[in-house]
């Protein structure tokens, strides 16, 4: 089966998407943009900024006013979009705050959109109207320390804090482990039925896949600390232990997450850095 790119499904009332044409090991097929509403229209995570997705992305919008420009976060398979669908539209860019770099060193890399412009932010449990009908941000840091999921008529657009194909990638300094695990009990207590993610297919069982990811996390902690109690090591040889078989152009994220859940576990005075390796207390 072909990606759909550029097409646009239609996968209930006043939600469809459309799948961008940027494949990777962290990406799956591609990014998916959402357009929310029938009348009137607000895009989520626009994506990366390729010509014929924005091309795309107008045909879907077919003419109808675009009230909001939504980004769940500002990686750069999400948030630059905006710029080029904000001149052609006059729509605003609303959603996460731009990354705080000023103010907490230095959280970027290369993965991040550092010229993302919101016209504004929403906070968590904040809402817009578009068509008649709210959407609300849910405040979910981990991913990134600006994550947001938008709630619209029953179902989650997750972004990346909850994806369809795989876990997600939790790196530091930016992102963080604990406060990604307190976004997912978030979820797990709320009623969604259904998630919209920004790659993979939707989660038709929310409440089952956000207890099943919480319970891997919680293994994988378990995991890195049997490992850092057996003997001293560095992070290569936990990830080369903890991730048997591993996509070679995976191992630096993984080793980004095991670095979240060793800090993690570090701030709960379990584990102590001494030079490159990690040791139990
Ligand atoms: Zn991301």
């Amino acid at each position: 089966m072909a990606a759909p790119y550029a097409k646009v499904e239609q996968l209930g009332p006043g939600i469809a998407r459309v799948l961008a044409h940027n494949p990777s090991a962290f990406t799956y097929y591609g990014t998916q943009t959402y357009l929310l509403g029938k009348g009137t229209v607000a895009v989520v995570d626009p994506g990366p900024d390729l010509p014929e997705h924005v091309d795309a992305l107008l045909r879907a919008i077919a003419g109808r006013d675009v009230l909001a420009i939504l980004c769940t976060h500002t990686h750069r398979d999400h948030s630059p979009a905006s710029r080029p669908l904000a001149a052609r539209t006059g729509a605003p860019i609303v959603g996460c705050a731009p990354l705080a770099l000023e103010t907490v060193g230095p959280r970027s890399d290369a993965s991040f959109d550092g010229d993302y412009r919101p016209d504004r932010v929403l906070e968590d449990a904040e809402s817009i109207i578009v068509d008649g009908k709210p959407v609300t941000a849910v405040g979910t840091p981990g991913h990134t320390s600006n994550h947001l999921c938008f709630a619209y008529q029953g179902s989650l657009l997750t972004g990346d804090h909850v994806m369809g194909w795989s876990t997600t990638v939790v790196v530091p300094p930016d992102g963080d482990m604990a406060a990604y695990m307190r976004s997912l009990d978030k979820l797990r207590q709320r009623d969604d039925y259904v998630y919209y993610p920004a790659h993979g297919p939707a989660v038709t069982n929310p409440k089952q896949y956000v207890r099943h990811l919480l319970g891997h996390r919680m293994q994988r902690e378990k995991q890195i600390l049997r490992l850092v109690v057996e003997t001293a090591r560095p992070i290569p040889d936990i990830v080369a232990s903890a991730y048997p078989g591993l996509d070679p152009r995976l191992v630096p994220a993984a080793g980004g997450s095991v670095l979240a859940h060793l800090l993690d576990l570090e701030r709960r005075g379990l584990v102590e850095q001494q030079e490159d390796r990690w040791i139990a207390t």
